[in-house]
């Protein structure tokens, strides 16, 4: 039986990942400080006899695990922008900076001495505030190297820059994930990120709040599509893969904010408040390579992906 580590396995996406991973029998070791995600998230898998959970923090070496480790998930940052939320990695920029740079470089260094595969989970934000849309894997992206963003920005560049520097040094075998905006159960509801806001405002019929006048873009994958794509990519050859991840279905901010209202039948009002500083204006991935290399296609429709989302909030409201 192969046995897989996930890095933040207790988060969002993580907590797919592990689920996906015991029900297609692997063993499943998780390890998560719970600095976002939530105990909530991985309770039910404790009685499975193949789920392992270790409370640690990254910074710190990764604790000696007995027997051979196959591959190695890095998911463990926390991912929301929004300064509004504690949960954003504006509130905790210090820890985002140090997991994404001496916690990738403890998880580099624990794959290299088990002979794991590596995966790193990047994001869009690598690209900044993009100046071409679609964005493809050799765009360098347009970054504000020292604005709020910056602490989860150029954390991701580094950790991609050690990725790429362990795979040429010790030829390990590593897939850079550049994850773009991706949603569906198990978000937190006070993440502060866009779907989740505006979800749990429209079922609290509170005002939407729409940043900036709305026009800005951004193309929301549904986390089965993401978790489909974080597996496939481990079926390609041994080598160093930048890869984007997402799903090309573009949307206004605006239209996504009269969207859910209209699905949740509120009676919220929709407001404007002020645009954060450095908020990309366009995005949108190119997933072209993905296709090619192991045939990703994101399947699951926005609408459909909101109802779950939305039925998923209902239960927790
Ligand atoms: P999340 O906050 O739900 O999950 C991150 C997990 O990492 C949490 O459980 C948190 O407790 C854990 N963690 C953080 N710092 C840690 C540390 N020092 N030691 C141990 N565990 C730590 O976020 P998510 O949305 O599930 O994102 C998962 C990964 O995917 C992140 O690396 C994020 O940057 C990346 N990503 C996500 C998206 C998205 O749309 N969800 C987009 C781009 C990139
Ligand atoms: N946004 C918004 N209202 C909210 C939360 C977010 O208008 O309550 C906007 C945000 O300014 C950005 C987009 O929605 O333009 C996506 O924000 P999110 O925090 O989900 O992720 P990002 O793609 O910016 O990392």
């Amino acid at each position: 039986m192969s046995t897989v580590v996930v890095l933040g396995g207790a988060g969002f996406v993580g907590s797919h990942l592990v689920e996906r991973l015991l029900n297609e029998g692997k063993k499943v070791i998780c390890i998560d400080n719970f600095l976002t995600g939530s105990e909530s998230n991985v309770e039910k898998f404790l009685e499975n006899p193949n789920f392992v959970f270790i409370k640690h923090d990254l910074i710190h070496s990764l604790p000696s695990i007995n027997g051979q480790v196959d591959v190695v998930f890095h998911l463990a940052s926390p991912a929301s922008p929004n300064a509004k939320s504690p949960k954003s990695y504006i509130a905790y920029p210090i820890e985002t900076l140090m997991v994404n740079s001496v916690g990738t470089k403890n998880a580099l260094e624990f794959a290299h001495q088990k002979n794991a595969k590596f995966v790193y989970a990047s994001s869009s934000e690598i690209y900044g505030d993009p100046a071409v849309s679609p964005q493809k894997e050799d765009y360098f992206g347009n970054v504000n190297p020292n604005g709020p963003r910056s602490v989860y920005d150029e954390g991701k560049r580094f950790g991609e820059a050690i990725c790429s520097a362990y795979a040429r040094k010790y030829k390990l075998d590593v897939r850079v994930i550049r994850i773009f905006n991706t949603y569906g159960t198990r978000m937190q509801k006070d993440d502060g990120r866009v779907v989740s806001n505006f979800i749990n405002q429209a079922l609290r019929n509170e005002d939407i709040t729409i940043y900036g006048d709305g026009d800005q873009t951004r193309s929301f994958c549904y986390v089965d599509d993401l978790i489909a794509g974080l597996i496939g990519c481990l079926d390609v050859e041994s080598g160093f893969y930048v890869i984007n991840l997402g799903n090309p279905d573009e949307h206004t901010i605006a239209d996504l904010a009269s969207k859910i209202k209209e699905m949740v039948g509120s009676s919220s009002k929709i407001v404007h408040e002020d645009l954060p500083m450095d908020d990309p204006h366009r995005r949108k991935p190119d997933i072209a390579y993905a296709k090619e290399l192991f045939g990703f296609e994101p399947k699951i429709k926005l609408d459909t992906g909101l109802a779950k989302t939305i039925e998923y909030f209902k239960t927790s409201i």
